[in-house]
């Protein structure tokens, strides 16, 4: 991981305070060396990359970003060789060199691909190493006969997620919250079966009967409209009947799931594969609750509801083979027995991780700006606190939003957040007084939730061992 994070910095360097000199007064580099503008950008390719190579040539040298060659011409306005980037299968870094006419131009440098995230934000960069060691604990001691499901919705490399954890946990289902995901499972090379969690539009059939992906049964009009088209793609979309059993999500309310698994059933190309249900409250309280029957405990009451919705199918003849899902990690970690059912979905500890002995991700940025404001100074639109005294703060950029607030660490103390405009964050650095534009900070998602990764996009997402 060194040398990536080392790159890092070369990344950001430039970025500082002077601003747009910083263009065209690149950071100084030994004769010979090469930096490249930018340094990193999406598996697609296609953007500009602008290279100093150190060599004096200003004729057309061939660069090879990795395994792949491409032109590159002589800009006068930067006075760089502009190269279009070429594609790249998976997010890491790869090596880059020059060369004229056989001759090597200039040092080898490096450029970084990421998932097609937004290039301001900071690189979120991810240990798919810490995610394996997960998924071979999470088999070792998974309970025998039960299936083991994945679920991937903590966002990119979705593909690279899912090879890993196939490999590492060779688990049964995959089970993502869209269909891009499932076809960049598919793409990686992953074997399991792939299910959509939430919704599925009937458009797309064509390509879920391609990919063999499976996807929930929403209502019986869904079904309707979903056969029509697959008597024209031929071949059958096995589909999952969801149960709102009080959470108020996903999922038909307990008396619509057996006209709507009826529908499947009747329905010539779609198969009855599953009948699933998510708990909203689950506690380490509720194996004794169900035990006892206490239907004042909502786990009681959501479990009781899914059992007659089970029931209701079966009873009618349907959904013999059907499989029969609910519970996720919590049900797993608290070991609730009667709530396995054939399968967990279990995604969270996954990606589990307790810095600093192990690490899931880094995603680092750097002070942009230090300054210290004077007494009675207005932070944010509405000065509604203003500095009581002179007040030291650092400015970072570029940070989307996340669900769980994110924390800010500079030189190894986290720091408050004084304003938050996404774009710009103004950071209160009065417990860091020695900070200095330039430095690195660290950004962590939520300390309470095992720092778990949430690389959901806008956020450009590379590996350290792609
Ligand atoms: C998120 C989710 C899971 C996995 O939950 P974890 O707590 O991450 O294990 C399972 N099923 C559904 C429907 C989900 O939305």
């Amino acid at each position: 991981m060194t040398p990536v994070l080392g790159l890092s910095v070369l990344v950001l360097s430039g970025c500082g305070q002077d601003g747009g000199a910083a263009a065209d007064a690149p950071p100084a580099t030994a004769s010979g060396s090469v930096a490249l503008a930018p340094s990193h950008g999406g598996l697609s390719g296609g953007n500009l990359v602008l290279a100093d190579t150190g060599g004096d040539t200003k004729d057309p040298v061939t660069a090879r970003f990795g395994e792949a060659e491409v032109e590159c011409t002589w800009d006068e306005r930067s006075s760089r060789h502009a190269c279009t980037a070429p594609a790249h299968q998976s997010p890491g870094t790869v090596e880059v060199s020059f060369s004229a006419g056989g001759a090597e131009v200039g040092e080898k440098t490096s450029y970084t691909y990421t998932t097609p995230g937004t290039q301001d934000v900071p690189l979120l960069r991810v240990d798919t190493e810490t995610v394996r060691s997960n998924a071979e604990a999470i088999r070792a001691d998974y309970p025998m006969g039960l299936q083991l499901g994945a679920v991937l919705k903590n966002g990119e490399p979705v593909g690279v997620f899912g090879k890993v954890i196939e490999e590492a946990a060779d688990v049964d289902y995959v089970f993502v919250p869209k269909l891009e995901d499932a076809i960049s499972l598919r793409e990686a090379g992953v074997e399991a079966k792939i299910a959509v969690l939430y919704a599925a539009e009937v458009e797309d059939i064509p390509l879920l009967v391609h990919y063999d992906v499976e996807v929930p049964a929403t209502d019986p009009a869904w079904v309707e409209a979903a056969e029509q088209v697959l008597a024209t793609t031929g071949g059958t979309l096995r589909t999952h009947v969801w149960v709102d059993t009080g959470m108020g999500r996903e999922g038909v309310v307990p008396e619509e799931a057996l006209p709507l698994a009826r529908a499947v059933e009747d329905a010539e190309h779609l198969e009855l594969a599953g009948i699933a249900t998510h708990f909203s409250t689950i506690t380490a309280e509720d194996g004794a609750a169900i035990e006892r029957n206490d239907t004042a405990n909502t786990t009681v009451a959501q479990k009781n509801r899914f059992d007659e919705a089970v029931a209701s199918i079966r009873d009618a003849g349907l959904g013999e083979n059907a499989l029969i899902h609910a519970g996720a990690s919590d049900v797993l970690a608290e070991e609730i027995e009667p709530l396995y059912y054939d399968l967990l979905r279990v995604g969270g500890m996954f990606f589990a991780s307790s810095p600093p002995e192990t690490r899931l991700y880094s995603w680092t940025t750097e002070l942009t700006q230090v300054k210290t404001l004077p007494e009675g100074w207005c932070i944010d639109y509405g000065c509604t606190e203003p500095t009581t005294a002179p007040q030291r703060v650092g400015i970072v950029n570029h940070i989307p939003s996340r669900e769980n607030e994110l924390t800010y660490t500079v030189g190894g103390k986290q720091v408050p957040v004084l304003l938050d405009h996404g774009t710009v964050v103004t950071l209160d650095l009065s417990e860091v007084p020695e900070a200095a534009a330039g430095d690195e900070v660290q950004i962590d998602f939520s300390a309470e939730a095992f720092h778990l990764l949430d690389a959901t996009a806008p956020v450009p997402v590379t590996t350290t061992n792609g």
